[in-house]
């Protein structure tokens, strides 16, 4: 097992030497173009995974701090021209933001690495580019918009177009942090709406340093506020605020489910990006080379911590053998430690709990008659941080927890089947739908097999590759909407149909007596 890089781990005061860095001692949101005071009545100390150590304290933002919050986001969308600005004004604004990413991208990419584990290399070769990406495409979105018009009716021309929705507030998990705030952010914004940020608990100062960058491109006060603290306190009072208009959800299914109830006591629109099991099938007509770099890829990258990892590997019999034997193999071989070692390939656990619950789950194979095929312990070697093996089981059964539960770390359930209908099946019996991956040279194979299986999004012979116009989101218990380009704008505008005669009416005269 190839280790070796990962066990000296870079101290926070050496990151922050290296990079320049200044942390700050206290952690708060982010109202109206300013700092939100801290007033200390919560605070929660940020660790580091990679060390264990503190990072800063973070004050929780209080239903007044969120009030706050929306009353600017309110005052943003109902008395300033944001709303309505002309859309070459608009994208002048979302390429600024591109640029000033840019500029600070080496900052918001350490950031989150100290923060969340992540290895700072897929960070700087994959997230940042995509946060840029998602503002540079949204740039043109909202140029683009067109509505409709009717003339079928007579004498009336009808014509549909899209409002803003309002305020929204948008609610983000810690596993990808710019990533995923950025894809609803910048829809929401190129679409005329004001926001209001609650970032995981987890990863506050990295929304709350790329909130304060984003006001370098002359974003007008209150468009964009944060809140930052645990979701039951903070997130809940942002999603029951009587002032927000629509709530965008990124985070587990669970969360999910009480987020939509607490949102559905004032109807408020919802849109929800949630958990996945994702079925990665892998047939006897795969090639098996792209299949198994494939595969690792998916189950491995952002740590493993990703909704859509393929983190259900069905093999179909003729390749089984010989792709457990050189999955494991690659995995054994996997550089687990530093995150800001360019050799990691996994970093750190972004939490304790995490850590935890993602290495309780061996002893749940095990119950479960699985066979821990390679990993299951505690990474050796570390003084601190939550490092864990990459780890592979085969397991009993598909109904096993191991193949019905979200891990979301790098932790594969293995199962096999014989026949395409059986693997279909399989990858059908989840409450989770939100993409799978399928690997066949077959093209019968590919056709019948990607009609069938019941996810947002099939991914054939590629893994984890996004096409931002494509709708992305989940069936079943994955989601609720879509992200995308129609899809966003279905969730962050409100249709309007305006009718008008073409002809004066001459209307039926009430009330004139006899
Ligand atoms: P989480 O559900 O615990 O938290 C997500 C956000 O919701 C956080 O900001 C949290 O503070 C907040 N929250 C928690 N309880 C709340 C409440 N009662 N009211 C309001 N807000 C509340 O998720 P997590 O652990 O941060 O992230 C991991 C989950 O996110 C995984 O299930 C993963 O699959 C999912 N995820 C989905 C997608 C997708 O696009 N479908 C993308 C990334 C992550």
């Amino acid at each position: 097992m190839n280790r070796a890089p990962g066990k000296q781990v870079r101290s926070v005061e050496a990151v922050k030497q290296e990079y320049k860095l200044t942390l700050p001692k206290v952690v708060t949101g982010f109202v109206d173009g300013e700092s939100l005071p801290a007033h200390g009545d919560f605070q929660l100390t940020a660790i580091c995974p990679a060390t264990e150590t503190p990072l800063y304290e973070l004050d929780e933002s209080s239903a007044a701090d969120v009030d706050r919050a929306v009353r600017a986001a309110r005052a943003a969308f109902d008395g300033t021209a944001w709303p309505t600005l002309p859309h070459s004004q608009r994208k002048g604004v979302l390429r600024r933001i591109c640029d000033v990413i840019e500029k600070h991208q080496e900052e918001l990419a350490v950031i989150q690495a100290l923060e969340v584990g992540l290895p700072l290399s897929g960070i700087h070769a994959m997230h940042m580019p995509r946060t840029i990406e998602n503002f540079d495409f949204f740039s043109e979105v909202a140029g683009t918009l067109a509505g409709e018009s009717f003339t079928q009716t007579g004498n009336y021309l009808s014509v549909v177009t899209h409002e803003p929705a309002g305020v929204a507030a948008l609610l983000t998990p810690w596993n990808a942090p710019l990533v995923l705030v950025s894809m609803k952010l910048a829809a929401a914004l190129s679409l005329g709406n004001t926001v209001v940020l609650k970032p995981s608990e987890y990863c506050p100062y990295s929304l709350r340093r790329f909130v304060e960058v984003l006001h370098e491109a002359d974003l007008p006060p209150g468009v964009v506020n944060l809140v930052n603290g645990r979701g039951p306190v903070t997130g809940d009072a942002l999603v029951r605020h009587p002032g927000v208009d629509v709530v965008g959800f990124v985070g587990g299914t669970e969360t999910g489910k009480v987020i939509m109830a607490s949102a559905a006591q004032s109807l408020k629109k919802v849109g929800m990006e949630l958990g996945g099991k994702s079925a990665n099938i892998v047939t006897d007509s795969a090639n098996l080379e792209t299949a198994i770099d494939g595969s690792l890829l998916a189950i491995l990258a952002g740590n493993g911590s990703q909704c859509l990892a393929g983190s259900r590997i069905l093999l179909q019999r003729g390749i089984a053998n010989e792709f457990v034997e050189k999955f494991t193999g690659r995995l054994a071989n996997i550089r687990v430690g530093d995150p800001f070692d360019p050799q990691t390939e996994v970093g750190a656990m972004a939490f304790a709990a995490h850590y935890q619950r993602v290495l309780s789950y061996v002893d749940v194979a095990r119950e479960e008659g699985g066979e821990v095929l390679v990993g299951g312990k505690p990474a050796p070697g570390f003084e601190a941080g939550y490092f864990m093996e990459p780890t592979a089981v085969m397991a009993s059964s598909n109904q096993t927890r191991v193949c019905q539960e979200e891990i979301f770390g790098p932790f594969a359930s293995l199962l096999t089947f014989d026949t395409l209908d059986e693997a279909v099946a399989m990858a059908n019996e989840s409450d989770f739908g939100l993409v799978s991956y399928l690997w066949s040279d077959d093209l019968p194979t590919v056709m019948r097999a990607s009609r069938q299986i019941k996810a947002g999004t099939v991914w054939v012979n590629t893994p984890l590759t996004r096409d931002l116009r494509a709708p992305f989101g989940g069936y079943k218990q994955s989601g609720v909407g879509r992200d995308g380009l129609r899809a966003s704008v279905e969730l962050l505008t409100e249709e309007k149909t305006m009718m008008i005669p073409n002809e004066p009416l001459s209307l039926p005269k009430l009330g004139q007596g006899d």
